[in-house]
Formats: structure tokens, C-alpha cells, sequence
């Protein structure tokens, strides 16, 4: 299902302000080629979710535009948007259902196998099984019945199945322990081939294998290289 999309993308003179806030990020650009993995480091508060929430269009650029294969992506549908990019949120969300129903919804035709094969690929598999009734375990509103880092391994998975071109994961800053941490770092690494990344993560071995890492302050780039660079 990759036919109609490369993935290139660039954000071009970029500023944005959450309501009345001051600018988060203020004239902010970046190209990115397609199958590119780009990591983004930098302290709390610098600007990194903003980035990636603006390229899942959660929110618009105040000024300035975001090109996908050189078009601006207000010009596609949003289900155009939804069926070629997947992602694991800092603050994933999960419906109440069970942890099957949670994966599926990223592809509503997934069988069971393939939902298996998607947990695994991301590392998802074995705590599922370890769960009191596996995959159809009700993971309770809003998943408050699972970790952080738990929740994110599935939205993981959800984010997988559907197969999508371009992957954006915000790795959880809080209560996600070293093994989950360990776990996701090992599944991105699988999991990236041939699509266009971007990866926010706390510990630089998570994002080793990525091509570029930009350091962001206050909304701008401002140091970037590969991680023997840096
Ligand atoms: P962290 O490493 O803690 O996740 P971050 O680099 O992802 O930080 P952002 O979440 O992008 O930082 O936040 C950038 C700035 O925007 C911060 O000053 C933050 O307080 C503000 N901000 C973030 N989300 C919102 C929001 N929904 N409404 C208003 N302000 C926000
Ligand atoms: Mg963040």
C-alpha cells in the first residue's frame, strides 16, 4: 500500500503557538528523505512532541507549511494522512475494550494472526500472553489497567498493522522502566526499514541506528549529526 506515497518531508518556515501561548516553534525547518530515521533529542519542554503532533496533524502550523512528497498535507484527507502514518504517543491512548480490539483498530480487517505477528515484531508479545486472559484481556478505560510503557507497546502494534509509510514514536518520559525501554529500542530498530522515522527517545542507544539525530532548544535545531558525531 505503499504506492501512492515516497514519504519525503519538510517542514518549510514552520511556527506554532499552542491558544494564546507564546511560539513553540518559530520559523522551524526540516527536510527529510524518504526511509530517512531522524531522531529528536533536547531537554523537557523544548519543542519535540510539538514537532511530531504538528506531522500528525493533532494541530496546523500557524504560519508556514508542512509538505509530504512536496504537497502541503492540508491539501490530502485526513484518512489519506491516517492510512500512511502511524504512531506511539507519549501519552498513548487506549480505548476500553481488550488489548485485541486495541490492536486491530489500526486495522479493522487485521486477523488474529496478523495481530500476533504485529505484537511480536514490536516486542509486544510476551507480556500479553503473560496478561490474566492474553490478548482478549480488557485493558479497562482509557487502559488504566496497564503501564505506561505497556499502553505504548500496544499502540505499537496498532501502529504497525496498518503498515504505514511514514512511524512516529514518542517515547513516554515517565514510569517506563529500563526493560521497556530495552524492549522498544529493539523493535524500532527492526521495525524502521523503508519508512520514514521520527523517534523521540531519552537514552541516545535507543536511537543509534538513526541516520540523523537533531538536538532541539527552544523550538530550534540546534546541533545535528549521527550518534558517533555526538
Ligand atoms: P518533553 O521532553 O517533556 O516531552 P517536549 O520537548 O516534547 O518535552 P513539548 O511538549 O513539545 O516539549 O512542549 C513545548 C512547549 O509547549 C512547552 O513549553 C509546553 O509547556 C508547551 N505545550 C505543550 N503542549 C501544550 C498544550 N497542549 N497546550 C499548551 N502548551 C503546550
Ligand atoms: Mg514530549
Amino acid at each position: 500500500n505503499w504506492e501512492d506515497i515516497k514519504g519525503n518531508i519538510a517542514f518549510k518556515n514552520v511556527s506554532f503557538s499552542y491558544k494564546r501561548g507564546e511560539k513553540v516553534l518559530d520559523n522551524f525547518n526540516l527536510e527529510v528523505k524518504e526511509g530517512e530515521t531522524i531522531a529528536l533529542v533536547g531537554e523537557t519542554g523544548s519543542g519535540k512532541s510539538t514537532i511530531v503532533n504538528l506531522l500528525c496533524r493533532f494541530y496546523e502550523p500557524t504560519e508556514g507549511v508542512i509538505l509530504i512528497d512536496g504537497v502541503d498535507y492540508k491539501e490530502r484527507s485526513l484518512v489519506w494522512l491516517q492510512s500512511n502514518l502511524g504512531y506511539v504517543l507519549q501519552s498513548p491512548h487506549l480505548f476500553s475494550g481488550t488489548v485485541k480490539d486495541n490492536i486491530r483498530y489500526g486495522k479493522l480487517t487485521a486477523t488474529d494472526e496478523e495481530i500476533i505477528r504485529a505484537s511480536k515484531l514490536v516486542n509486544a508479545h510476551n507480556f500479553i500472553v503473560r496478561l490474566s486472559k492474553g490478548y482478549d484481556t480488557e485493558v479497562g478505560e482509557g487502559g488504566n489497567r496497564l503501564s505506561t510503557g505497556e499502553k505504548q507497546l500496544i499502540s505499537f502494534a496498532r501502529a504497525l498493522i496498518a503498515n504505514p509509510k511514514i512511524f512516529v514514536l514518542d517515547e513516554a518520559t515517565s514510569s517506563i522502566d529500563t526493560e521497556t525501554e530495552k524492549v522498544i529500542q529493539h523493535a524500532v530498530e527492526r521495525v524502521l526499514k523503508g519508512r520514514t522515522s521520527f523517534i523521540i527517545a531519552h537514552r541516545l542507544s535507543t536511537i543509534r541506528s538513526a541516520g540523523r539525530i537533531l538536538v532541539i532548544k527552544k523550538g530550534k535545531v540546534i546541533e545535528q549529526g549521527n550518534h558517533k558525531e555526538l
